[in-house]
């Protein structure tokens, strides 16, 4: 088809559409927000602007679409959605798009599909059709993909890193998902550098460590997830080492993730991080806004939340930054809503976020400071030992704040104040919660202090 049959195409589809929607989703959703990127056959790539649009899209629109499209080029058609701004030229040829839906999984296949994940030790419910694509990861998605479509060519070893919960289990785990769907022949393992660590430390107490070498030198593809773990560890990267030159020699796979760049893993051997450097290493962001807001809206669909826009919105500002934490917040919201048995409003959504919003970190020195200062004490006062009652209970009060408002530890507390007992520590925590329980002056006091202490 030319342009002009894919831009007259759309024209149809969105003249039909402005039909059947009001006019503000129209507006909000599809004009000038969505268009036909190509035609092949019957496979019709639809650009969206973000994807956020493209997951509401999708979720929303997709049934109507596909009928006016069908019913316009006289053909069944497979639908693509991506952003459109997401072609990113890592691969020679034009960005290859395959649809889910024509893997040819037939009925037949599903159990010995089924067994190769199993066997592959992915989680099945890893894939990349249930990732969700923004700035912050579309370039590590782009090489996931590409190197799972042509795995031993380009891209060996991948690597993908970045903080926690920015989703680096899930993308390696959908690359090797991916390719147990599309090579049934080739052997796929997925471990963690853990689970490598500890196998082989039992290999060599039970004298197994030839069956242990069989089992990671026989495959195709191996992806190590959280290969930080190894450092530090001499014999284990010592093996690791061995394992990598084995596979990497006889052309195969290697695939890692890691939670920071292994150039910062001080005790990383060098020979191990040149192999890393000698690769491709991607990095993954945490979300930004807009991805938090495609990923909040995706993960809630798929627990049936129905969320409004402006619900989406508050959680994608105050939930984060990891996308652990957006799930934690949506699992919460609707425990919420099922416990008090009503529909998710924006008072419940305030309350479920105001419990997760994250407090300022306040460093403790600033804390002491203040709390001093409140009291009219100095600091070498609060972390001293006298036990007179104008230090005694700021002392107490302090404990309480860095527990409560900072998470720490009885432990650490006690090694800030002075190297005190913990068992003091504890008492103290306990006496000033009773205290803010029975209300009353102190319980104001504590209150007081405590908003001007955490007010930022
Ligand atoms: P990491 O391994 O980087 O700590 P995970 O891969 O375990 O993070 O991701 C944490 C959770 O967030 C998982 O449940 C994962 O499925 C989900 N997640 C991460 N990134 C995405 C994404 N882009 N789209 C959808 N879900 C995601
Ligand atoms: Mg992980």
């Amino acid at each position: 088809m030319t342009n002009l049959d894919k831009t007259s195409l759309w024209e149809t589809v969105l003249a039909e559409l402005q039909l059947s929607l009001s006019g503000a989703n129209f507006q909000t959703w599809f004009k000038g927000k969505t268009s036909i990127i190509s035609i092949n056959n019957s496979l019709v790539e639809i650009g969206c602007s973000s994807p956020y649009n493209k997951v509401w899209v999708e979720e929303r629109y997709f049934g109507k679409i596909k009928e006016v499209i069908d019913r316009v080029t006289g053909v069944s058609n497979t639908l693509v959605f991506s952003v459109s701004s997401q072609d990113l030229g890592l691969k020679p040829k034009k960005r290859a798009v395959v649809a889910p839906s024509t893997v040819p999984l037939f009925d037949e296949a599903a159990p010995i599909i089924q067994e190769a994940i199993e066997q592959a030790n992915i989680n099945p419910k890893y894939s990349f059709s249930n990732f969700v694509v923004g700035q912050s990861n579309q370039l590590a998605f782009a090489a996931s993909k590409a190197v799972s479509e042509a795995p031993f060519e380009h891209y060996n070893p991948f690597l993908v890193y970045g903080g926690v919960g920015v989703g680096k289990t899930h993308l390696v785990s959908a690359l090797a998902h991916a390719v147990v769907l599309r090579r049934a022949q080739a052997k796929v393992l997925y471990t963690s550098s853990e689970t490598f660590t500890n196998e082989m430390v039992a290999a060599i107490q039970n004298r197994q460590t030839s069956t242990f070498r069989g089992k990671y030198r026989a495959v195709d593809v191996l992806v190590v997830d959280d290969i930080q773990f190894i450092a530090g560890r001499e014999s284990t990267q010592e093996e690791f080492f061995h394992t990598f030159n084995h596979l990497y020699n006889l052309g195969k796979q290697l695939v890692f993730s890691c939670d920071r760049d292994p150039g910062e893993l001080e005790k990383l051997q060098d020979r191990l991080k040149s192999r890393f450097i000698g690769g491709l290493m991607v990095k993954i962001d945490s979300p930004d806004l807009e991805l938090r807001e495609a990923i909040l809206l995706a993960k809630s669909r798929d627990i049936g939340l129905d969320l409004d826009f402006s619900t989406i919105r508050l959680l994608a500002e105050n939930l984060g930054p990891s996308i652990r934490d957006l799930e934690g917040g949506l699992l919460r919201l609707a425990a919420a809503s099922k416990l008090v048995g009503k529909k998710v409003d924006i008072s419940l959504v305030e309350s479920v976020v105001s419990l997760t919003r994250k407090k300022p970190e306040k460093n403790i020195d600033y804390i002491l400071e203040e709390v001093a200062k409140f009291f009219s004490i100095k600091v070498g006062d609060l972390k001293g030992s006298r036990r007179t009652k104008t230090f005694v209970f700021p002392r107490q009060v302090t404990m309480y704040l860095l527990r409560h408002e900072n998470g720490l530890s009885f432990k650490e507390i006690a090694g800030h104040l002075g190297g005190k007992d913990h068992t003091t520590v504890i008492y103290a925590v306990n006496k000033v919660d009773n205290l803010v329980e029975k209300g009353g002056e102190a319980a104001r006091l504590i209150v007081d202090l405590k908003s001007r202490i955490y007010k930022g």
